[in-house]
């Protein structure tokens, strides 16, 4: 029978609707071709290939060469300017400048197919990045959220198929992240805990969604998991910044990331998925607006969530908001757990 649930952090309801498709083998994906014939040659992300990116903005490198590089997007979708220029002269339409940032990291120099082919050390080098990155863009206090997203695959809307990741920053807060604040500092204001540990905790204790708990975090598929295999990757130790991740906790992270897009890679094949950071807004107050945000260290937690895409969003979710997943987090996950990885840790 289908089920609606209603997820504790997010506020969302969810339909798990699990008639309407039951094993992985329904999900599975075969590597995309096109990606695979792409000449490296050809690829502007390649070692050899720089002259074909923009200019470079940020890079790890040793001995051999870069590690990791950071560019500007060829096509912004918003653009670093000196001031916001807020206005609201269409009357009940605001609008202001698309100031911000957008650039791409560029994961590897070595035309692979994911993170799940990387070694942990290149890995933690891309964590390495992203915190170097979100901590300069932090500095702007007009960089309101710094959001770290990766699309993986032409249907999560990669266009090249090199490992590569995005960061855009935005003058404001967006909506989403706004609610998941809110509904953290409630929470916060009636039990004096962290929402997510919260979570965390009874999700360890049931272990039924629990992927697995390893290297100092829990993935788990979440309650209302809104597509097919979503998951979610916390860390065990409270923390609202991903940017004050010590040196360990960096490879911890790596780790868990390798082993668990490994898992879904043995699980389905060649899945497309968006990679989302959820972390703390810019915690320096923006001009005029001094202690925005200030219960932030005690009642948020930074996570990453991992969203396959393997159904369609249509109709029902465009109207409703609502979304229907037809695989249960719970079997999800136990078909995840069973999943034998080549390198066990
Ligand atoms: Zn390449
Ligand atoms: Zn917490």
């Amino acid at each position: 029978m289908p089920e609606l649930r209603r997820g504790p952090t997010s506020n969302r309801w969810v339909i798990v609707a699990p008639e309407r498709a039951k094993r992985p083998t329904d999900f599975e994906r075969k590597p995309d071709p096109s990606a695979i014939d792409e000449k490296p040659a050809n690829c502007p992300f390649c070692a050899g290939n720089e002259a074909m990116t923009p200019p470079e903005i940020y890079r790890i490198h040793d001995g051999a060469g870069w590690r990791v590089r950071v560019v500007p997007n060829k096509f912004p979708a918003l653009q670093v300017y000196q001031e916001l220029g807020r206005e609201a002269v269409l009357g009940v339409f605001d609008r202001m400048r698309g100031v911000g940032a957008h650039e791409i990291v560029i994961e590897t120099p070595e035309h692979v197919r994911d993170l799940a082919d990387m070694s942990e050390e290149q890995v933690k080098l891309v964590i390495d990045t992203y915190i170097a990155r979100l901590q300069d863009l932090m500095k702007n206090p007009w960089f309101r959220y710094i959001l770290l997203f990766k699309n993986h695959g032409k249907e999560a809307g990669a266009s090249l198929s090199h490992p590569h990741s995005q960061i855009i920053a935005t003058p404001i807060v967006p909506q989403e992240v706004r609610n998941s604040l809110m509904t953290a500092r409630t929470y916060y204001e009636k039990k004096e805990r962290c929402l997510y540990c919260d979570v965390m905790l009874e999700e360890i204790r049931s272990g039924e969604r629990v992927v697995e708990e390893v290297d100092g975090h829990v993935v788990w598929a979440p309650y209302d998991s809104r597509f097919p295999f979503e998951l979610v990757v916390y860390p065990k130790q409270h923390s609202h910044d991903f940017t004050s991740l010590s040196t360990e906790q960096r490879y911890g992270l790596a780790r868990t990331l390798i082993r668990t897009l490994g898992r879904l890679r043995a699980l389905l094949g060649d899945v497309p998925y968006n990679f989302v950071l959820k972390t703390t807004p810019n915690p320096v107050p923006r001009p005029g607006r001094p202690g925005y945000w200030s219960t932030l260290p005690y009642d948020y937690h930074w996570r990453i969530a991992i969203l396959p895409r393997l159904t369609q969003v249509a109709g029902f979710e465009w109207g409703t908001g609502f979304y229907i997943n037809p695989m249960p987090p719970e079997s999800a996950a136990k078909h995840l757990r069973d999943v034998k990885l080549e390198t066990p840790s």
